[in-house]
């Protein structure tokens, strides 16, 4: 299933507060495996539901389930089945009336006579009530006065699965069953339920009875019910295995947008069959549901929202997730809601395989990026800490880390295994786990069973640790070799918020020569240090580690080819706005923000702090005379994932901007940059004046307030510094355009102190004025442009 958000603009710091409050106070963890212990003691093999849908006022279900089992071992006298508030009436085998108790979560009915491995049984439990949803919001049974229908998980339940609100069953993962529904409704109604629609008839009146199959056995989490005056869109998609009826279902005036937002949904289809083999159900089943904040993967029935499907396409891959479930999660299911990941982290790293076949490559990066910069700023802040995919703890089954960096890392398994091999083994684990339940080490070991490689580092290091890897090239040594050369890389390995270095970690080089001629090549890098020499065909002068971004680390880029100026423009992933203000020729830049400490200070005979989370890299190729300049935001706001909590946790007084060309000098104050603070908020920024190649960081400088900084006034492109001031300022245009701008200076009571016009840039001397505050005010054809407040100490 998965969790959206439709309305407002709502921060991320209010989803962080939300996430924080509904998982804060859950239970404790229960132990998982329990949960499935009982699955030990009876199979059950069929339910038949039996429901009366009718009192949409009182909001009432009522009717019998019938539950048909063989016991797993001799002398079975109990059953113990999971029934959430409803009211039992009776419970039945065959005539006789069975003697049970009911603590509103657990039906206990004792057995006329012991059972024994090979008996089958059917017990019939007549029950109804209101059904519960879930206190989290997500999950459990809904009513309105149009709709009924389930959500099969509860995000706060424990156990998750959620068939107990609605009929008696063995919530868990590994209990699967085969279903049939009969379900009675009036008034225009009709149910949807998983599986085929085998009998629809009329019982008296406008009261009907509709019966659904569902033979593929499912767990109770996937049963489903949606009634409403539905119509159906029928379509059919020729699967590997043949015809496929489809069935879109909304109400009457929802069915033309449903199916213009839906007309991928055959190219998904093609998408996922091609990669993790054929659609093993028999039927592909959407149901409109009024649910605003996300949509459940029920087999074959999927409810989704009906504000999702409104004519365009774009929540379609909110589509494509809940149908790649019919692969992860409902076809292979999670043996423990501790390894959610393959059922919630395949489903979202779906949503960019969908995207890469539907829309390209780009596409594809674009999405895989984004999604793996929303993992290194947030998820460990709305998920209370940095945590490792498998065995999740019970209140984050549903959290970030399963979805975003389930999906990061199943990019990071493609580049393991390569692209072939990587489908090669997800279409193994199909094959192998279909209709069956699955664990992190099964997953592994069939990887390696069917691929012959080894996942057993990739497993240590991206699923059962948490945290991430980061590797930079220290610096490089060419020599030459006949017409080739040999270039020998130092490799550095850095850690975010996990402890062992990973292993065996593919890496891609690419190498740049003066004229932009490219070359790639592998690499396999361990340890903290590590060093290759691969044979190139140029000698290099640039050269970028995972340029392409095949394997997610603790890095976030942008990468730039130049030919104008520009101003200010935002390289979101980099984390920084660049100003170009002079090119002549192409400029290459690869701009990357790393999410790990930078190197330390060697020689600090400044006694500065530096970051300890993070810092920039510009590399590129540059035409003479370019000339450009950064801003680098510092940031201590919950809004921005408290970026440089280390360094502004008190405040922004003593942050300084450090810089060294290479690893091989030593970090210093940068010379040419002046720095703003903003309002009285833990926020502010570095504009660095004259771009230079090379690492860039925040440190702490011990002095309150360091020499060369520089509090500026910035504001549409121009700046005014330093501010306060005793005896000058300048004013400066960041473009440097030829623009004429007339420039007036007031004191507080109005009078004019200084005028002028100016183009580009210009200094005013302020030593003869008074201490105090003046106004400043930039206008260009009587237009203003800027306006802001010189205070004169
Ligand atoms: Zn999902």
């Amino acid at each position: 299933m998965k969790k959206i958000l439709f309305f407002g603009v709502i921060s991320l710091f209010e989803i962080a507060i939300s996430f924080a409050q509904t998982h804060e106070i859950k239970p404790i963890t229960p132990n998982q495996k329990a949960l499935n212990s009982r699955s030990d003691t009876i199979d059950i093999l069929h339910y038949q539901i039996n429901l009366e849908i009718l009192d949409f006022t009182n909001k009432i279900i009522n009717g019998n389930c019938v539950i048909t089992f063989t016991p797993k071992i001799n002398n079975v006298g109990v059953i113990d089945l999971d029934l959430l508030e409803l009211n039992v009436d009776s419970v039945f085998l065959s005539s006789n009336s069975l003697a049970f108790t009911h603590d509103d979560t657990l039906l206990k009915i004792t057995l006329p006579a012991v059972l024994n491995i090979g008996d089958t049984a059917s017990v019939t439990v007549y029950y109804n009530g209101s059904p519960q949803t879930d206190n989290s919001g997500w999950g459990g049974f809904y009513f309105d006065n149009t709709y009924a229908y389930n959500l099969g998980v509860g995000f706060d339940a424990n156990p998750h699965n959620y068939g107990r609100v609605w009929f008696p069953c063995f919530d868990n993962f590994v209990e699967r069953a085969s279903f049939e529904f009969n379900i009675i409704t009036s008034a225009g109604k009709k149910a949807h339920c998983n599986g085929l629609l085998v009998k629809d008839s009329i019982i008296t009146g406008d009261t009907i009875v509709r019966t659904w199959q569902m033979n593929d056995p499912i767990p109770t989490y996937l049963a489903c019910v949606a009634v409403s005056d539905y119509a159906t869109v029928h379509q059919n998609f020729n699967g590997f295995n043949g015809n496929i009826p489809v069935e879109l279902v909304g109400r009457a005036p929802d069915t033309t947008n449903l199916k213009n937002s839906f007309v991928n949904l055959n190219n998904a289809l093609d998408i996922y069959e091609n990669n993790y083999g054929p659609y093993l159900w028999n039927k592909i089943g959407f149901v409109l549901v009024p649910f605003n904040s996300g949509a459940m993967e029920h087999a074959t029935c999927i409810a989704y929202p009906r504000t999702a499907a409104n004519g365009t396409l774009n929540f379609e891959t909110l589509m494509a997730h809940e149908f790649a479930h019919h692969w992860w999660g409902d076809l292979v299911t999670c043996e423990t809601a501790g390894d959610m990941w393959i059922n919630e982290g395949m489903a979202t790293y779906s949503e960019h395989l969908f995207t890469e076949n539907m829309y390209g490559r780009a596409a594809y990066m674009n999405d895989v990026k984004n999604n793996h910069k929303e993992v290194l700023q947030f998820v460990h802040i709305e998920d209370n800490g940095f945590r490792a995919l498998s065995n999740m703890d019970h209140a984050y089954t549903y959290g970030r880390h399963t979805y975003l960096k389930g999906a990061s890392v199943a990019h990071n398994m493609r580049a393991y295994m390569g692209d072939s091999l990587f489908f090669v083994g997800l279409k193994a684990i199909q094959d192998s786990f279909q209709f069956k339940n699955i664990n992190a080490f099964e997953f592994r070991d069939k990887l390696f069973a069917s691929t012959n490689i080894d996942m057993t580092n990739f497993f240590n290091d991206w699923i059962l640790s948490p945290g991430f890897s980061h590797f930079s090239i220290d610096s490089t040594s060419v020599l030459i070799n006949g017409s080739n050369y040999d270039v020998t890389l130092f490799i550095q390995q850095k850690l975010r918020a996990t402890t062992n270095f990973h292993a065996n970690v593919p890496l891609e080089i690419t190498f740049y020569d003066a004229n932009w001629n490219k070359f790639t090549t592998p690499i396999v890098a361990s340890n903290q240090y590590s060093n290759a020499t691969v044979t190139i065909p140029f000698s290099p002068i640039l050269s970028i580690l995972n340029e392409a971004n095949t394997l997610n680390q603790a890095r976030t880029d942008n990468q730039l080819v130049i030919k104008n100026p520009s101003s200010n423009q935002l390289q979101n992933l980099a984390m920084l706005r660049l100003t170009v203000s002079s090119i002549t020729d192409s400029a290459l830049l690869q701009l990357e923000h790393h999410w790990v400490a930078p190197d330390s200070i060697k020689n600090n005979i400044n006694n500065y702090r530096i970051s300890s989370n993070r810092y920039w890299s510009f590399n590129g190729i540059l035409p003479p005379n370019f000339k450009a300049s950064a801003r680098l935001d510092f940031d201590n706001r919950s809004t921005t994932g408290f970026l440089d909590d280390d360094l502004l946790s008190v405040n922004t007084d003593s942050i300084i901007l450090v810089y060294r060309e290479n690893a091989a000098s030593d970090w210093e104050e940068y010379p040419y940059y002046t720095k703003t603070k903003i309002g009285s908020l833990l926020f502010g920024f570095m504009t660095i004046d004259s771009l230079l190649l090379g690492e860039y960081a925040f440190a702490n400088s011990p002095d309150a307030v360091s020499v060369n900084e520089q509090k500026e006034l910035f504001q549409n492109n121009f700046k005014l510094f330093p501010n306060p001031t005793d005896n000058h300022v300048f004013i400066e245009e960041i473009t440097l355009s030829t623009k004429n701008y007339a420039l007036d200076v007031y004191d507080l009571s109005g009078r004019i102190i200084h005028q002028e016009n100016f183009v580009g840039k210009t200094k005013i001397n302020t030593q003869t004025w008074r201490k105090g505050n003046y106004i400043i005010t930039i206008t260009e054809n009587s237009k203003m442009v800027f306006s802001g407040k010189i205070v004169v100490q």
